[in-house]
Protein backbone atom coordinates (compact mmCIF):
# COMPACT_ATOMS: atom_id res chain seq x y z
CA UNK A 1 0.00 0.00 0.00
CA UNK A 2 1.11 3.20 -0.89
CA UNK A 3 0.47 5.20 2.46
CA UNK A 4 2.20 2.38 4.29
CA UNK A 5 5.44 2.75 2.39
CA UNK A 6 4.95 6.40 2.97
CA UNK A 7 4.85 6.55 6.56
CA UNK A 8 6.81 3.43 7.54
CA UNK A 9 9.77 4.00 4.63
CA UNK A 10 9.46 7.92 4.33
CA UNK A 11 9.45 8.87 7.21
CA UNK A 12 12.57 6.47 8.62
CA UNK A 13 10.29 5.14 11.84
CA UNK A 14 12.55 2.86 13.44
CA UNK A 15 10.83 -0.57 13.99
CA UNK A 16 13.10 -2.03 15.83
CA UNK A 17 13.75 0.59 18.31
CA UNK A 18 10.07 0.91 18.79
CA UNK A 19 8.75 -2.30 18.98
CA UNK A 20 7.66 -3.62 22.03
CA UNK A 21 8.07 -7.30 21.92
CA UNK A 22 6.33 -8.85 18.85
CA UNK A 23 5.08 -6.75 15.97
CA UNK A 24 2.78 -9.65 14.74
CA UNK A 25 -0.49 -7.87 13.26
CA UNK A 26 -2.69 -9.84 15.10
CA UNK A 27 -1.37 -8.80 18.48
CA UNK A 28 -2.52 -5.72 20.50
CA UNK A 29 -0.75 -2.60 19.67
CA UNK A 30 -0.73 1.07 20.74
CA UNK A 31 -1.52 4.15 17.37
CA UNK A 32 -0.53 7.38 18.22
CA UNK A 33 -3.57 9.49 16.97
CA UNK A 34 -1.97 12.63 17.89
CA UNK A 35 0.96 13.64 19.24
CA UNK A 36 0.66 17.96 19.17
CA UNK A 37 -0.34 20.33 21.46
CA UNK A 38 -3.87 21.90 21.83
CA UNK A 39 -3.27 24.38 18.55
CA UNK A 40 -2.00 21.63 16.53
CA UNK A 41 0.89 21.77 14.41
CA UNK A 42 0.84 23.51 11.72
CA UNK A 43 0.09 26.31 13.69
CA UNK A 44 -2.35 28.99 12.06
CA UNK A 45 -0.38 32.28 12.82
CA UNK A 46 3.08 30.41 11.16
CA UNK A 47 0.82 30.02 7.57
CA UNK A 48 -1.19 33.42 7.93
CA UNK A 49 1.54 35.97 8.91
CA UNK A 50 4.74 33.81 8.53
CA UNK A 51 7.68 35.43 9.80
CA UNK A 52 10.73 36.17 8.30
CA UNK A 53 12.41 33.35 7.37
CA UNK A 54 9.32 31.36 7.84
CA UNK A 55 8.51 28.58 10.22
CA UNK A 56 10.56 25.16 8.31
CA UNK A 57 8.33 22.94 10.79
CA UNK A 58 5.04 24.57 9.57
CA UNK A 59 5.89 24.69 6.21
CA UNK A 60 6.37 21.75 5.50
CA UNK A 61 2.32 21.41 5.65
CA UNK A 62 2.61 23.44 3.03
CA UNK A 63 3.64 20.66 0.54
CA UNK A 64 4.05 17.32 2.16
CA UNK A 65 0.47 15.57 2.55
CA UNK A 66 -0.38 15.05 6.74
CA UNK A 67 -0.20 11.24 6.28
CA UNK A 68 3.60 11.50 5.22
CA UNK A 69 4.67 14.40 7.25
CA UNK A 70 5.81 13.46 11.04
CA UNK A 71 5.74 17.24 11.90
CA UNK A 72 1.52 17.22 11.14
CA UNK A 73 0.17 16.32 14.94
CA UNK A 74 -3.13 16.66 15.93
CA UNK A 75 -4.59 17.27 19.41
CA UNK A 76 -2.68 14.36 21.56
CA UNK A 77 -4.68 10.73 21.74
CA UNK A 78 -4.06 7.23 21.93
CA UNK A 79 -5.86 4.41 20.52
CA UNK A 80 -5.06 0.98 22.16
CA UNK A 81 -5.69 -2.08 19.65
CA UNK A 82 -6.33 -4.41 22.48
CA UNK A 83 -5.77 -8.20 21.32
CA UNK A 84 -7.31 -10.41 23.96
CA UNK A 85 -6.58 -13.85 24.13
CA UNK A 86 -9.14 -15.21 21.78
CA UNK A 87 -8.33 -13.42 19.32
CA UNK A 88 -10.67 -10.88 19.64
CA UNK A 89 -9.75 -7.00 19.19
CA UNK A 90 -10.93 -4.20 21.96
CA UNK A 91 -10.60 -0.89 20.82
CA UNK A 92 -10.07 1.82 23.62
CA UNK A 93 -9.50 5.61 22.83
CA UNK A 94 -7.71 7.71 25.61
CA UNK A 95 -8.93 11.47 24.72
CA UNK A 96 -11.13 12.86 21.36
CA UNK A 97 -10.21 16.05 20.94
CA UNK A 98 -10.90 19.54 18.85
CA UNK A 99 -8.93 17.18 15.81
CA UNK A 100 -11.19 14.28 16.69
CA UNK A 101 -12.62 13.59 12.98
CA UNK A 102 -9.64 14.29 11.37
CA UNK A 103 -7.42 11.36 13.12
CA UNK A 104 -10.80 8.93 12.35
CA UNK A 105 -10.67 9.95 8.83
CA UNK A 106 -6.82 9.68 8.53
CA UNK A 107 -5.76 6.82 10.98
CA UNK A 108 -8.78 4.57 11.35
CA UNK A 109 -8.81 4.09 7.58
CA UNK A 110 -4.81 3.36 7.60
CA UNK A 111 -5.16 0.91 10.30
CA UNK A 112 -7.78 -0.58 9.43
CA UNK A 113 -10.01 0.26 12.93
CA UNK A 114 -13.57 -0.34 12.67
CA UNK A 115 -14.78 0.64 15.80
CA UNK A 116 -14.54 2.31 19.02
CA UNK A 117 -15.39 0.25 22.02
CA UNK A 118 -14.54 2.20 25.36
CA UNK A 119 -13.49 6.19 25.87
CA UNK A 120 -11.49 7.03 28.79
CA UNK A 121 -10.77 11.06 29.35
CA UNK A 122 -8.04 12.35 30.81
CA UNK A 123 -8.96 15.45 31.86
CA UNK A 124 -11.82 18.08 30.06
CA UNK A 125 -9.82 20.40 28.50
CA UNK A 126 -11.07 21.66 24.51
CA UNK A 127 -7.88 19.11 23.57
CA UNK A 128 -9.05 16.20 25.01
CA UNK A 129 -13.34 16.17 24.87
CA UNK A 130 -14.34 18.85 21.73
CA UNK A 131 -14.30 16.22 19.56
CA UNK A 132 -16.95 14.10 21.41
CA UNK A 133 -19.94 15.18 19.50
CA UNK A 134 -18.19 13.26 16.43
CA UNK A 135 -18.49 9.75 18.49
CA UNK A 136 -21.90 9.80 16.62
CA UNK A 137 -19.65 9.33 13.51
CA UNK A 138 -18.26 6.16 14.64
CA UNK A 139 -21.25 4.65 16.31
CA UNK A 140 -23.63 2.77 14.43
CA UNK A 141 -26.71 4.52 12.56
CA UNK A 142 -30.20 5.12 14.46
CA UNK A 143 -32.51 8.26 13.53
CA UNK A 144 -34.05 7.23 17.51
CA UNK A 145 -31.13 6.72 19.19
CA UNK A 146 -31.61 3.38 19.66
CA UNK A 147 -28.30 1.26 19.99
CA UNK A 148 -26.02 0.13 22.90
CA UNK A 149 -23.90 3.31 24.44
CA UNK A 150 -20.48 4.04 24.27
CA UNK A 151 -18.66 3.57 27.86
CA UNK A 152 -16.97 6.42 28.73
CA UNK A 153 -14.95 6.80 31.85
CA UNK A 154 -14.01 10.15 33.67
CA UNK A 155 -13.36 11.61 36.81
CA UNK A 156 -16.64 13.14 38.67
CA UNK A 157 -14.98 17.12 37.72
CA UNK A 158 -14.98 16.07 34.12
CA UNK A 159 -18.27 14.66 34.22
CA UNK A 160 -19.49 18.40 35.44
CA UNK A 161 -17.43 20.13 33.23
CA UNK A 162 -18.70 18.02 30.06
CA UNK A 163 -22.49 18.63 31.42
CA UNK A 164 -22.10 22.04 30.81
CA UNK A 165 -20.33 21.90 27.74
CA UNK A 166 -22.63 18.87 26.17
CA UNK A 167 -25.44 19.17 27.97
CA UNK A 168 -27.49 16.71 25.19
CA UNK A 169 -25.16 14.02 25.14
CA UNK A 170 -25.14 13.79 29.26
CA UNK A 171 -29.40 13.77 29.02
CA UNK A 172 -31.21 10.15 29.82
CA UNK A 173 -34.35 11.29 28.75
CA UNK A 174 -36.73 13.71 26.20
CA UNK A 175 -37.86 16.45 27.90
CA UNK A 176 -42.01 17.05 26.91
CA UNK A 177 -42.36 17.79 23.38
CA UNK A 178 -38.39 17.83 22.43
CA UNK A 179 -38.04 16.19 18.94
CA UNK A 180 -35.38 13.11 18.35
CA UNK A 181 -32.09 14.40 17.24
CA UNK A 182 -29.40 11.92 16.69
CA UNK A 183 -26.24 12.34 19.19
CA UNK A 184 -23.93 10.01 20.21
CA UNK A 185 -25.13 7.64 22.91
CA UNK A 186 -22.60 7.55 25.67
CA UNK A 187 -22.28 5.79 29.04
CA UNK A 188 -20.68 7.57 31.43
CA UNK A 189 -18.51 6.08 34.03
CA UNK A 190 -16.99 7.91 36.61
CA UNK A 191 -13.34 7.08 37.87
CA UNK A 192 -11.86 8.20 40.91
CA UNK A 193 -8.32 10.37 40.85
CA UNK A 194 -6.19 7.87 42.87
CA UNK A 195 -3.75 5.16 41.77
CA UNK A 196 -5.75 2.78 43.81
CA UNK A 197 -8.64 2.49 42.39
CA UNK A 198 -8.49 0.92 39.09
CA UNK A 199 -10.84 0.01 36.24
CA UNK A 200 -11.63 -2.18 33.62
CA UNK A 201 -12.24 0.03 30.07
CA UNK A 202 -13.11 -3.85 26.99
CA UNK A 203 -11.66 -6.32 29.29
CA UNK A 204 -7.96 -4.06 30.28
CA UNK A 205 -7.49 -2.99 33.51
CA UNK A 206 -6.48 1.15 33.82
CA UNK A 207 -4.53 1.98 37.05
CA UNK A 208 -4.86 6.03 37.11
CA UNK A 209 -2.43 8.30 37.95
CA UNK A 210 -2.73 11.85 38.68
CA UNK A 211 -0.56 14.37 37.81
CA UNK A 212 -0.50 18.30 38.41
CA UNK A 213 -1.62 20.01 35.20
CA UNK A 214 -0.23 23.28 36.67
CA UNK A 215 -0.69 23.91 40.39
CA UNK A 216 -4.63 24.44 40.99
CA UNK A 217 -5.22 21.23 38.33
CA UNK A 218 -5.38 17.02 38.39
CA UNK A 219 -4.85 15.26 35.32
CA UNK A 220 -5.26 11.86 35.22
CA UNK A 221 -2.44 9.95 33.04
CA UNK A 222 -3.21 5.79 32.94
CA UNK A 223 -0.94 2.91 33.53
CA UNK A 224 -1.96 -0.14 31.61
CA UNK A 225 -0.94 -3.86 30.98
CA UNK A 226 -0.12 -7.27 32.21
CA UNK A 227 2.29 -8.28 30.83
CA UNK A 228 4.19 -4.97 29.33
CA UNK A 229 3.64 -2.24 31.25
CA UNK A 230 2.59 1.26 29.70
CA UNK A 231 2.13 4.77 30.82
CA UNK A 232 0.19 7.66 28.95
CA UNK A 233 0.67 10.72 30.20
CA UNK A 234 0.00 13.79 28.08
CA UNK A 235 -0.60 16.35 30.85
CA UNK A 236 1.43 17.41 33.36
CA UNK A 237 3.77 20.26 35.27
CA UNK A 238 4.52 17.82 37.76
CA UNK A 239 4.35 13.92 40.04
CA UNK A 240 2.78 13.89 43.02
CA UNK A 241 5.28 11.61 44.75
CA UNK A 242 2.50 8.69 45.11
CA UNK A 243 2.04 8.27 41.30
CA UNK A 244 5.86 8.94 40.60
CA UNK A 245 6.10 5.62 42.91
CA UNK A 246 4.04 3.93 40.75
CA UNK A 247 5.55 4.33 37.54
CA UNK A 248 9.21 4.47 38.49
CA UNK A 249 12.07 1.83 38.24
CA UNK A 250 12.98 2.53 42.45
CA UNK A 251 9.00 2.32 43.32
CA UNK A 252 6.89 -0.55 42.19
CA UNK A 253 8.82 -1.77 39.08
CA UNK A 254 9.69 -0.02 35.72
CA UNK A 255 7.79 0.49 33.14
CA UNK A 256 8.53 -1.02 29.42
CA UNK A 257 7.40 2.31 28.09
CA UNK A 258 6.89 5.30 29.32
CA UNK A 259 4.68 8.36 26.61
CA UNK A 260 5.07 11.18 28.16
CA UNK A 261 4.34 14.98 27.43
CA UNK A 262 6.80 17.40 26.29
CA UNK A 263 5.06 20.73 25.27
CA UNK A 264 8.33 23.44 24.21
CA UNK A 265 11.97 22.69 23.55
CA UNK A 266 13.64 25.29 25.85
CA UNK A 267 12.70 26.48 29.07
CA UNK A 268 9.30 25.43 31.21
CA UNK A 269 5.56 25.86 31.34
CA UNK A 270 3.11 26.42 34.17
CA UNK A 271 0.91 23.66 33.08
CA UNK A 272 3.24 21.29 31.17
CA UNK A 273 6.56 19.77 30.63
CA UNK A 274 9.20 20.87 28.49
CA UNK A 275 12.02 18.99 26.80
CA UNK A 276 14.80 19.52 29.88
CA UNK A 277 11.98 18.63 32.89
CA UNK A 278 10.38 15.65 30.06
CA UNK A 279 14.17 14.44 29.87
CA UNK A 280 14.65 14.60 33.34
CA UNK A 281 11.70 12.70 34.53
CA UNK A 282 12.48 10.34 32.09
CA UNK A 283 15.86 9.51 33.60
CA UNK A 284 14.49 9.37 36.71
CA UNK A 285 11.81 6.66 36.39
CA UNK A 286 13.97 4.99 34.10
CA UNK A 287 11.26 2.74 31.86
CA UNK A 288 12.84 0.89 29.59
CA UNK A 289 11.57 3.20 26.85
CA UNK A 290 10.35 6.47 26.24
CA UNK A 291 7.72 8.44 23.36
CA UNK A 292 7.39 11.27 23.80
CA UNK A 293 3.89 13.64 22.90
CA UNK A 294 1.93 16.82 23.47
CA UNK A 295 5.00 18.35 21.17
CA UNK A 296 4.29 22.23 19.63
CA UNK A 297 6.09 23.59 16.29
CA UNK A 298 9.19 24.06 18.01
CA UNK A 299 10.11 20.29 17.60
CA UNK A 300 11.66 19.59 14.42
CA UNK A 301 10.82 15.56 14.19
CA UNK A 302 13.70 14.34 12.91
CA UNK A 303 16.53 16.66 13.59
CA UNK A 304 15.22 16.35 17.27
CA UNK A 305 15.01 12.86 17.37
CA UNK A 306 18.28 12.71 15.71
CA UNK A 307 19.71 14.39 19.26
CA UNK A 308 17.61 12.13 20.93
CA UNK A 309 19.45 8.81 19.59
CA UNK A 310 22.54 10.55 20.87
CA UNK A 311 20.64 11.18 24.06
CA UNK A 312 19.74 7.69 24.67
CA UNK A 313 22.90 5.65 23.97
CA UNK A 314 24.54 8.44 27.05
CA UNK A 315 21.37 7.74 29.44
CA UNK A 316 20.96 4.28 28.48
CA UNK A 317 17.19 4.99 28.28
CA UNK A 318 15.73 4.54 24.34
CA UNK A 319 13.78 8.22 23.79
CA UNK A 320 12.34 9.05 20.75
CA UNK A 321 9.39 12.17 19.66
CA UNK A 322 6.24 10.12 18.74
CA UNK A 323 4.41 10.74 15.45
CA UNK A 324 0.74 11.08 14.64
CA UNK A 325 -0.22 7.73 13.02
CA UNK A 326 2.81 5.62 14.79
CA UNK A 327 1.56 2.02 15.67
CA UNK A 328 3.56 0.03 18.42
CA UNK A 329 2.90 -3.19 18.43
CA UNK A 330 2.97 -4.41 22.14
CA UNK A 331 1.97 -7.26 24.64
CA UNK A 332 -0.53 -6.34 26.80
ZN1 LIG B 1 5.38 27.17 13.15
ZN1 LIG C 1 -5.05 20.23 29.43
Amino acid sequence: MENQKATENGNNIDHNFLAVNGDARDGSALIFLGTGCSSAVPNAMCLIQPSDPPCQVCFQSLSIPPDRNPNYRCNTSLLIDYSQSDGEHNYIIIDVGKTFREQVLRWFTFHKIPRVDSIILTHEHADAVLGLDDIRAVQPFSPTNDIDPTPIYLTEFAMASIAVKFPYLVQKKLKEGQEVRRVAQLDWKIIEEQCDKPFVASGLRFVPLPVMHGEDYICLGFLFGEKCKVAYISDISRFPSNTEYVISKNGAGQLDLLILDTLYKNGSHNTHFCFPQTLEAVKKLCPKRALLIGMTHEFDHHKDNEFLVEWSKREGIPVQLAQDGLRVPIDL
